[in-house]
């Protein structure tokens, strides 16, 4: 790591990795010999031009997305998508299924209603999301136009670990934390999309991965901005896009091409998350808050059990040089972002903190 920084356990917007940001630092001045920085130039210029070409066609390569899907850069973040995706995708019967298995599919699930007919087809809430809902208990309805679920939740630190059967009916996935984790097979969705400030670059983009035949019907009501129809036949430029998070998606996307692309990221999280988990696993001290069969690889949720004590274990952090490690308010305990960028260093160095803290604490 580079001096004076410290390992940032953040979860959004989160760390970047450090040869893309001084990448960034070294072309801020001058880019790609325009004489200019990427935040000041015209986003109609040749040399943005590129950069946004280069940004879609790295992101196709690096999660292999096939042909008939459309790449979209929208603004409004992960939060706009939630509106955005029933105006879109829901206007042939007005009705989508939604599975609910944290906060940010609750949300998800509570926008939609203000669009068309959204219906709960499954639920975790009771337990406080320690799990994921099984295919079993998914009440999938005929007639929806979509089913939306969240692959990994963030606040409480479950992953799905299987993609839903919707039978002819498009799943649509919010990624914003997994996104460029590990491989995945887009063609198992009708849509993926992502606010970019957790894995993939600095805040104030959403990405969406559509198949091309789910759009150009969206309602009459749908903003210019937010029809993805017109952004796909416009290259997401009908008015200024997000320049700066744009060029980092080009640079991360670089960056994870030339380290071995998601099979090597994927290799790298699970090792990293497993040195988390092997240790949560081996003692009684801390107690870890999702469920075995369901966790994240990206975001660690765990407890010591009594709040004063996580307290205390938050407030330690910064003298191990440590940030962000205080749990989510309705999760509470700690959590571990531990995105693409945190090296397994900063992983193997917070467990020498759990240890050290807990033999003082018992
Ligand atoms: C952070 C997050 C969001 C919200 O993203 P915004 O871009 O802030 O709207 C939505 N879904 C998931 C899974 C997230 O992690």
């Amino acid at each position: 790591m580079i001096e004076g920084r410290i390992y940032n356990f953040s979860a959004g917007p989160s760390i970047l990795p450090e040869e893309v940001l001084l990448k960034a630092q070294k072309e801020l001045l001058n880019c790609e010999g325009s004489g200019m920085s990427v935040l000041e130039m015209s986003h109609r210029s040749k040399v943005f031009d590129d950069i946004i070409k280069a940004a879609e066609a790295n992101l196709r390569k690096v999660m292999e997305i096939p042909d008939n899907y459309k790449v979209l850069f929208l603004q409004g973040g992960a939060s706009g998508v939630f509106a955005s995706l029933p105006m879109n995708l829901g206007n042939k019967n007005k009705k989508a299924d939604y599975i609910v298995s944290g906060n940010f599919s609750e949300t998800a699930f509570k926008e939609a209603k203000k669009y068309l007919d959204a219906r709960e087809a499954a639920s975790t809430k009771d337990e406080n999301f320690v799990r994921i809902p099984s295919q079993e208990e998914l009440q999938l309805s005929p007639d929806a136009d979509y089913v939306h679920i969240c692959w990994n939740n963030t606040i409480f630190g479950t992953k799905f670990q299987y993609i839903p059967d919707t039978g002819d009916i498009p799943l649509v996935a919010d990624m914003s934390s997994s996104i460029l984790s590990e491989p995945v097979d887009v063609s198992k969705f009708g849509m993926i999309y992502a606010g970019v400030q957790k894995n993939m670059a600095p805040a104030g983009l959403a990405i969406v991965i559509v198949r091309e035949d789910l759009i150009g019907n969206a309602m009459s009501i749908t903003p210019k901005i937010w029809d993805y129809k017109l952004m796909a036949d416009k290259d997401s430029m009908i008015n200024t896009p997000p320049c700066f998070p744009i060029y980092f998606v080009k640079l991360v996307t670089e960056y994870i091409l030339a380290q071995g692309g998601l099979a090597e990221m994927k290799r790298r999280n699970e090792e990293k998350a497993a040195i988390l988990y092997d240790y949560l696993d081996s003692q009684d001290f801390y107690k870890a808050a999702a469920v075995k069969e369901d966790r994240s690889i990206m975001n660690v949720t765990f407890r010591t059990g009594d709040e004063e004590l996580d307290k205390e274990f938050v407030k330690g952090q910064a003298a191990y040089g440590f940030s962000n490690l205080k749990g989510h308010r309705l999760v509470g305990g700690m959590r571990a972002s531990i995105y693409n960028a945190m090296p397994k260093e900063g992983v193997a160095a917070l467990v020498e903190y759990m240890k050290e803290f807990a033999k003082s604490h018992s």
